[in-house]
């Protein structure tokens, strides 16, 4: 039985003064006062997978690289870990043989490792990841990744953190209690477990069957972080894995093509937009502080007048680079024609689209998805009021890909976490458990 063990967040003061009042304010709107923000230093030898052009410059100047050489030999690396996706130094036919050992000695070209893979019938792929262990006692930190194909596009669902500190009702990583933030590196690595798996690099080909985009471009062409987390919790984290994906000699993503979703943590909005330049998704679900209070908690600390306002400033925003307003479709909670028609008078003058997501039901939630009649209509008044607003098709369903049904398999020690907390039992004890679990 190896030992294994999974992250938990450090619940630490938070770092800027709290009054009472605010204390208050803030009570279930997060799980956890403040996150730890990279694992613990792994033990053994460090991949080189996912880290910036600067992390990889500390690495090789580490193994003895003289100042002279570091830019030629990052760009070197770079090109086979990002553009060829390379899997051993060997392979690194341009660099000399005593580097590549000396590179072998220290590091490795792993990849998180992949637990599972699912492949639904419409051709969405789910897979479960577990990052590569911090320490003795810790199996490593899972995460949920979703591709989704289409003929024009393939599309990665990303994840930035371990859960959610966030408590969406209706969403399922918000029930998830065990949370880290994924460092730069993890998140990266997501698109390079992607490539690998669909056979997206230079000389590899998809597997037999697969459902990959038939335009001739990239497998995966779009990138959304939409997975588990709130990204904007995580931003500097994101923005270093935005640069590693969008690098024109590597992975080569168009930051056009690549969408942060937010719940709405407004003071960060500016600085997505300034340090990372993507486009922007805003979870608005809801036209009224009293519901969306209840649907996004966190809408009690940045109510909507707040939130459309830092939409109206964010930069670079033009009828070119639209705002996405996702408004999940919940069965008569905030489908009704008023609703549909307070949207789009709050969104006046902002250049939006705005994604209706049929409601994903997961195990265990009150609401229920809408009517299909129900959700046309409100489409209808949306798209008359000059609104693309398409009906997002659930796609991997079957498979709980969906949006908000991602919950990794961590999951399983709640309970027993919670019942060994209660007991007393400090909270890593509980992943000094078998695989069994
Ligand atoms: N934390 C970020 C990004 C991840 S959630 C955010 O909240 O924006 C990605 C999207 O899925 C959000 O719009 C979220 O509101 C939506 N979502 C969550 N649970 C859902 C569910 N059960 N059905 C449909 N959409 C859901
Ligand atoms: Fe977190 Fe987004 Fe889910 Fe809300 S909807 S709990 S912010 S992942």
């Amino acid at each position: 039985m190896a030992s294994a063990s999974l992250d938990i967040a450090k619940r630490t003061p938070r770092a800027t003064a709290v009054t009472a009042g605010d204390a208050a304010r803030l009570q279930g709107i997060e799980k956890t006062a403040e996150l730890r923000t990279e694992p613990a230093a792994a033990p053994g030898r460090r991949s080189l997978v996912g880290l910036t052009r600067e992390e990889l410059k500390d690495k090789l100047a580490a193994v003895g690289v003289p100042e002279r050489e570091l830019q030629m030999r990052v760009a070197q690396l770079w090109h086979w870990i990002y553009f060829r996706g390379a899997r051993a130094f060997e392979e690194m036919s341009n660099v000399g043989k005593g580097l590549r050992t000396a590179l072998a000695e220290a590091y490795t070209l792993e990849r998180p490792q992949v637990v599972s893979e699912q492949v639904s019938k419409d051709g969405t792929r789910k897979w479960l990841l577990r990052m590569p262990s911090t320490g003795p006692l810790d199996k490593g930190a899972e995460i949920e990744c979703v591709y989704i194909p289409e003929v024009d596009r393939g599309t990665l669902c990303v994840s930035s953190q371990v859960g959610c500190t966030l408590t969406c009702s209706f969403c399922h990583t918000g029930t998830q209690r065990l949370v880290r933030n994924l460092t730069a590196s993890e998140i990266a690595a997501q698109l390079l477990v992607a490539r690998d798996r669909l056979g997206d690099w230079p000389g590899k080909a998809p597997p037999e069957g697969a459902f990959v985009p038939s335009d001739g471009g990239r497998f995966v062409s779009n990138i959304v972080f939409m997975g588990m987390g709130e990204p904007l919790y995580n931003l500097d984290n994101v923005v270093g894995a935005i640069g590693v994906m969008s690098d024109n000699e590597g992975l080569g993503l168009s930051r056009r093509r690549i969408t942060v979703s937010t719940s709405g943590v407004v003071p960060q909005m500016a600085r997505l937009g300034a340090e990372a330049n993507t486009m922007l998704a805003i979870s608005l679900h809801a036209v009224r502080d009293d519901l969306r209070d209840v649907l996004v908690p966190l809408n009690r600390k940045y109510p909507i007048a707040e939130l459309l306002q830092a939409c109206r400033d964010y930069p670079g925003l033009s009828n070119a680079r639209r705002i996405t307003f996702e408004y999940v479709m919940l069965k008569g909670v905030n489908d009704s024609d008023a609703d549909a028609r307070e949207l789009v008078r709050l969104l006046k003058g902002i250049p939006a689209k705005i994604n209706l997501i049929p409601f994903n039901p997961w195990p265990g939630t009150k609401y229920e998805c809408s009517d299909w009649e129900r959700i046309e209509r409100f489409s209808e008044i949306v798209f008359r009021a000059g609104y693309a607003s398409p009906v997002r098709t659930p796609r991997g369903r079957d498979i709980l890909a969906a949006c908000g049904q991602l919950k990794s398999e961590t999951e399983k020690l709640r309970a027993r976490a919670r019942l060994m907390l209660e007991s007393g039992i400090g909270a890593e004890g509980v992943y000094a458990l078998g695989d069994a679990e």
